[in-house]
């Protein structure tokens, strides 16, 4: 059976996605910080009978990065599909916006992502079979007051992704990005407050003036519909699928 790799797997998207990878019999490599992450992963093993364990590693560390596909590759002997989906969000206008938000954001939703493609290359590429699945945003396509650095990251996420598709055709290797519109996960609960603030309004306000307000669908995205789309991008089939950015955004980067 195949392995997954999926940063930032112990909450929100990325946990919805380990779900449906799980559903699929893949074994999976959980990550991220929560202090129940290794429970996490414990329990989703044992609801769905798949192999999982939990990697600690700091994802803003490049040196960790490294430590952790190593021991993954040895304790599941290969690593077949790597999704990118640890992230962090900051909002606040240009001129306030603290320099060492930037960095970090920068740091983790865009060179982390460089970072464990990078150390995953060569193990697909001798397996001549691979799959990165970069959760960019439709903030990767489009963007948003406030979001100077989270938008910038998205948009070089995408761009990195197409490189990676061409680098990775003749061994196999796809890359692709899935750009979500709203997803209601702590990643967004904890921006409703945020937004309330920079832009003065309620945080009701905040969930209909400008984040539903931006898809033509008034609903948010689902965990399950990511998770879904992201297994059938690891399938055989999708093998001449890659250098995509795939919004999944409601019709918000339609307009
Ligand atoms: P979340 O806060 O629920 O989950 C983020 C995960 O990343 C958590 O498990 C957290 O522990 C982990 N993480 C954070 N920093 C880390 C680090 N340094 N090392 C290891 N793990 C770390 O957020 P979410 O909403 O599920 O977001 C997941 C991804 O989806 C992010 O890349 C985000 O930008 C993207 N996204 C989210 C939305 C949305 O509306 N929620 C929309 C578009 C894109």
């Amino acid at each position: 059976m195949k392995t997954v790799l999926i940063t930032g797997s112990t909450s929100g998207i990325g946990l919805g996605i380990a779900i449906e990878f799980a559903k699929s019999g893949y074994s999976i490599a959980f990550n991220g910080l929560e202090e129940n992450a290794a429970e996490i992963a414990f329990n989703v093993g044992e609801e769905f009978g798949v192999k999982t364990k939990f990697y600690g590693a700091n994802i803003a560390d490049a040196i960790q990065i490294e430590e952790m596909i190593k021991s993954i590759i040895i304790d599941f002997g290969s690593l077949d599909v790597l999704v990118n989906n640890a992230g962090i969000q900051y909002v606040s206008p240009v001129e306030s916006f603290p320099i060492e938000r930037w960095n970090s954001i920068i740091q983790l939703n865009l060179n982390a992502v460089f970072y464990t493609s990078k150390f995953v290359w060569d193990n697909m590429k001798k397996n001549k079979f691979g799959r990165i699945i970069n959760i960019a945003s439709a903030h990767g396509l489009v963007a948003s007051e406030f979001k100077a650095a989270y938008v910038s990251a998205k948009h070089g996420v995408v761009g990195l992704t197409k490189v990676l598709a061409l680098e990775g055709a003749p061994f196999g290797i796809t890359a692709n990005s899935i750009c979500p519109g709203y997803v209601k996960t702590p990643l967004v609960e904890k921006q409703i407050s945020e937004q309330a603030i920079a832009h003065g309004i309620s945080e009701d306000e905040v969930i209909s003036k400008i984040m539903l307000q931006k898809h033509a669908v008034k609903e948010f995205v689902t965990v399950e519909s990511l998770g879904k789309l992201a297994v059938f991008l690891a399938s055989e089939n999708a093998n001449l699928i890659t250098g995509t950015a795939m919004p999944v955004d409601g019709g918000w980067t339609a307009q």
